[in-house]
């Protein structure tokens, strides 16, 4: 098993809103298997054939046939202190309706093995074959993610920098709400306004008026558009 950073950068970015989505809609769930080696997947494989347990795959490991061996699949469970494979209350299938507004493609639709912890991206349809065919091996194909915008982390980073650039602005702009706070210069022209209902706050009491707007409405009103 392999961290979330292994995967494809548009990939780890997706994951990190479908966790959010889901945590607004009540749905916590915890990432499990992304990337897998070729001995991962081989012990996958023989689960159900040569060793005891069912069928979970048919993907083999030496033909790279599985999404999670190209970094463009991972596996989700439920993270809510509940049985992490509990879905009596469909939770699965839906987290998977959230994943697939974000355009993933869902393990849950697959038709030979539905798979219901399983998100995967679309870009190359359902199986390896294409991949395969263009890259040969994962290696290969993970040499082109090189010139890829942002990974998780820098994607939470850059989160939280346009929050604090946002939180800066709102302080920085003053918003007057009633006409006392007003400075003398601005004063008589927004109650001109007022009266004339040019102007017209959220309610009577509440004048909502930001700085920047009050001076183009007292340049305006020198300028003698309001006359
Ligand atoms: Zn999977």
């Amino acid at each position: 098993m392999r961290k979330v950073d292994q995967l494809h950068p548009r990939l780890q970015s997706l994951i990190f809103d479908l966790k959010e989505k889901c945590q607004n809609q009540g749905l916590k769930i915890g990432i499990g298997e992304c990337l897998r080696t070729v001995k991962e997947q081989e012990a996958l494989y023989a689960k159900g054939r040569t060793v005891s347990g069912s069928v979970v795959t048919n993907a083999k490991g030496s033909a790279y046939a599985s999404m999670h061996q190209w970094g463009v699949a991972f596996d989700f469970y439920r993270n809510d202190g509940r049985d992490t494979y509990e879905n009596g209350d469909s939770f699965f299938q839906n987290v998977g309706k959230i994943g697939k507004s974000l355009g993933l493609e869902w393990g849950g639709d697959f038709k030979s093995i539905k798979d219901l912890p399983h998100f995967q991206l679309p870009d190359w349809g359902s199986t390896p074959a294409k991949l395969k065919a263009k890259y040969k091996t994962p290696e290969n194909f993970f040499k082109t993610w090189e010139e890829m915008p942002m990974t998780e982390q820098e994607r939470i980073k850059f989160n939280s920098l346009v929050k604090q650039v946002e939180t800066l602005t709102l302080e920085k702009e003053k918003i007057y709400h009633y006409t006392s706070e007003l400075p003398d210069w601005a004063k008589p022209t927004i109650q001109k306004l007022l009266d004339r209902g040019i102007y017209k706050g959220i309610s009577e009491s509440d004048l909502n008026l930001p700085e920047t707007v009050m001076r183009v409405l007292v340049i305006n009103d020198r300028a003698g558009i309001y006359k």
